[in-house]
C-alpha cells in the first residue's frame, strides 16, 4: 500500500448538488486558478487542509453507501482536485472496487498523465467551464479557454460522461450569445449529456472579509430568478 496522502479542505457527507443522486463530497485543498467569481477562496492555498490516506477517505465514504442508491456515490471538488490527481485516482480505484460511482468536479485547466490516469477511473466529470470566450477567461480566470477545450476533447475521445457547468454572472455570462456558445460546445461533444447553469452568489463575501482580501466581483449583483429561468429554458430547448 502506498503512503500517498491527500490534503482535504472539507467533506460534505451527504450532498445533492455536486453530481447525480446523493453524494459524499470531498473538497480538496489548493487551486491553481484565481477566478474573480470564486466562492471558495479559503481553498486556494496549496498547503494546509487535513491529511487523509486513500483508504481513510473510502472507509469514511462507505459509511454512507446505503444512501447513495442507484445514481449517487462520491464526488471530488475543490479547490482543484486534479492538482492531487494521483491521490484522487487511488481513492476512485478503491471506490470502484467497492461499487461506488465516482464523479470529478474540475475546471479542466490542464491535462497530464496523472490526470489521464485519474480520468480512467472517473464515471462522470462536472466540467466547470467558466466562460465561453478566451478574452473572458484571460480577464477573469487567469488562464486561457484553450486548455479547457483540450480537456473537453479528451473527455469526448474517452467517452466519459460530462456535465458542462457554468455560473451565470450578470454582465459577464448572462447573455444569450454565451448560452448559444455553450450549447454549440455541447453539440460538438457527444460526451456532454447535461448543461447546468448555476446562479452567481455573493454569500462568500464573508470569506473574503475573513481573509482580508478583496472580492473582485463584490460589486456585481446576483442574477434574478426570472433571468435564470429564461436562460435555463434556452438550455432545455436543446437537451
Ligand atoms: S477554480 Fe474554483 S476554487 Fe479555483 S479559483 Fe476558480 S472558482 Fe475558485
Amino acid at each position: 500500500m502506498s503512503n500517498l496522502k491527500g490534503r482535504v479542505h472539507s467533506i460534505q457527507s451527504l450532498g445533492t448538488v455536486d453530481g447525480p443522486g446523493v453524494r459524499f463530497v470531498v473538497f480538496m485543498q489548493g487551486c491553481n486558478l484565481r477566478c474573480k467569481c470564486c466562492h471558495n477562496p479559503d481553498t486556494w492555498e496549496l498547503l494546509g487542509g487535513v491529511d487523509y490516506s486513500p483508504i481513510e477517505l473510502v472507509e469514511k465514504a462507505m459509511r454512507y453507501k446505503e444512501y447513495f442508491g442507484q445514481n449517487g456515490g462520491i464526488t471530488f471538488s475543490g479547490g482543484e482536485p486534479i492538482l492531487q490527481a494521483e491521490f484522487v485516482k487511488e481513492v476512485f480505484a478503491l471506490c470502484h472496487q467497492n461499487g461506488i460511482n465516482t464523479c470529478l468536479d474540475t475546471s479542466g485547466s490542464f491535462l497530464n498523465d496523472d490526470v489521464k490516469a485519474l480520468l480512467a477511473h472517473t464515471d462522470r466529470v462536472l466540467l466547470d467551464i467558466k466562460y465561453t470566450t478566451d478574452d473572458l477567461y484571460k480577464e477573469n480566470v487567469g488562464c486561457s479557454l484553450l486548455p479547457v477545450l483540450d480537456f473537453l476533447k479528451y473527455l469526448d475521445e474517452q467517452g466519459i460522461k460530462t456535465t458542462l457547468r457554468q455560473v451565470v454572472i450578470p454582465t459577464k455570462s448572462d447573455d444569450i450569445e454565451n448560452i448559444f456558445r455553450l450549447k454549440e460546445l455541447a453539440k460538438k461533444h457527444k460526451c456532454v449529456d447535461k448543461i447546468e447553469l448555476l446562479p452567481f452568489r455573493k454569500i462568500c463575501q464573508v470569506k473574503y472579509d475573513e481573509l482580508k482580501i478583496e472580492f473582485p466581483f463584490g460589486g456585481i449583483s446576483e442574477p434574478s430568478k426570472d433571468k435564470m429561468d429564461t436562460l435555463k429554458s434556452y438550455i432545455e430547448e436543446y437537451l
